[in-house]
């Protein structure tokens, strides 16, 4: 005889927390898995820690929705629960006439997805605030901020557990078959299995592997995973930032664009760039230094090579490879394709963070609909 679970959550990474926290509110008999030592030791703790504000992302998608309202939620959060976090805001700095006349349309489409609290500043108000950085003009987000993940993981770990759900360290899923409506999941190759009524799919950088193992034809639903590196390189010997400092996106070959990073102990990053690897490898190449350097020097005069030592880096689990077409966060179930109650989360990159909260609200709602 097996153990039954009503849910179970794959990934212990803030996604898969908060999603854990969410669902044990409302249900009895929860569990997530993680195969690490302990919880959120990938991409959830090799990230910029930025709430982000929403303006990026094309206005119909998940990313766009999910970063909006996520990012309310976790303000409210951090406030009610003494998590901590900063909402320092970021300047989006424009270094030439066609980027100044770019910042207007980034406020107006900003503004339609529900972003509106954006403010075009002068080259004067830019000094103003920050006198190390030079601009034409800048764009200030007010709500844009960063917060301390390790302690928000931790505090869905809590919560979760609270609510009566169980947590289980150094438990790989490998291997997960339909049987009638439910689910048999293998923990470390056969160590342990039970039966689950629903498995959500929360395993980032595996979440197309974890995906196949039920038989879903990942490459033909598109859903494989093409892994994307972004290095950092700390900052030392300038003068203090008091806002995340941007350059204008050129598009999604660089992403966000290298940037200034700062974490809430003051230590400033810059990064991060974006890098397809084939294999998850975190070392950062010091020979990218002349890149990072000249990609900053043009809106940060001030800095000086020898500021640059490598730092970390993260990789996203990109749905898509370079020069192809943007793809949104999947989240779904996957009863059109034969898996009922096999809710997969893929392609969960930035925002995902700030996102966090909002889906596991998100996923609650599939939970939902697949028991009523
Ligand atoms: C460089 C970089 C910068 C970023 N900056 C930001 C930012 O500033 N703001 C923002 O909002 N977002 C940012 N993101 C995105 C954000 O970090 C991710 O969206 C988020 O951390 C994803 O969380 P997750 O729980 O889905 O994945 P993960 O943190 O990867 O967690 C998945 C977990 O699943 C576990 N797992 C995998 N396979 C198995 C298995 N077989 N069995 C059991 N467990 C398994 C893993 O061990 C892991 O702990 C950034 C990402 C990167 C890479």
């Amino acid at each position: 005889m097996y153990d039954e679970f009503l849910i179970t959550i794959i990934g212990g990474g803030v996604v898969g927390l908060a999603i854990a926290a969410e669902l044990s509110q409302y249900y009895h008999n929860v569990l997530l898995v993680e195969k690490n030592d302990t919880f959120g030791l990938e991409t959830s703790s090799r990230n910029s820690e930025v709430i982000h504000a929403g303006i990026h992302y094309p206005p119909h998608f998940l990313k766009t929705i999910l970063c909006v309202t996520g990012k309310y939620l976790l303000y409210e959060l951090c406030e009610q629960k003494g998590i901590p976090y900063n909402k320092m805001g970021k300047l989006i700095v424009a270094t030439s006439d066609e980027e100044e006349e770019h910042l207007q349309k980034l406020k107006d489409e900003a503004a339609e997805k529900g972003v509106g609290d954006l403010v075009l500043l002068t080259q004067k108000e830019i000094k103003l605030r920050e006198p190390g950085v030079k601009g034409k003009a800048a764009l200030f987000s007010p709500s844009t901020g960063i917060i301390d993940s390790h302690k928000l993981m931790r505090f869905f770990l809590s919560q979760a557990e609270e609510r009566g759900a169980i947590v289980s360290f150094r438990s790989e899923v490998t291997g997960i078959e339909r049987r009638n409506s439910n689910y048999l999941v293998e923990i470390n190759k056969g160590e342990y299995r039970f039966f689950s009524r629903i498995v959500v799919n929360s395993s980032g950088l595996q979440a197309d592997r974890i995906a196949a193992f039920t038989g879903l034809d990942v490459n033909k639903l598109g859903l494989r995973i093409r892994y994307c590196k972004g290095n950092y390189f700390s900052l030392s010997g300038m003068r203090r930032f008091n806002h995340l400092i941007y350059p204008v996106a050129k598009g999604e070959k660089e992403g966000l664009g290298i940037h200034v990073t700062i974490d809430l102990g003051g230590r400033v990053r810059l990064g991060p760039d974006v890098e397809y690897v084939d294999s998850i490898d975190y070392a950062v190449d010091e020979r990218k230094k002349g890149h990072f350097y000249q990609a900053v020097k043009v809106f940060l005069p001030e800095i000086k090579i020898d500021h640059l030592n490598p730092d970390m880096s993260g990789i996203r689990p990109k749905l898509y490879g370079p020069g192809e077409k943007v793809r949104d966060f999947v989240i779904r179930d996957e009863k059109e394709n034969g898996y009922p109650g096999f809710i997969n989360l893929v392609g969960i990159e930035s925002p995902g963070l700030t996102s966090c909260m909002a889906i596991g609200k998100y996923v609650a709602s599939i939970v939902n609909e697949i028991l009523n």
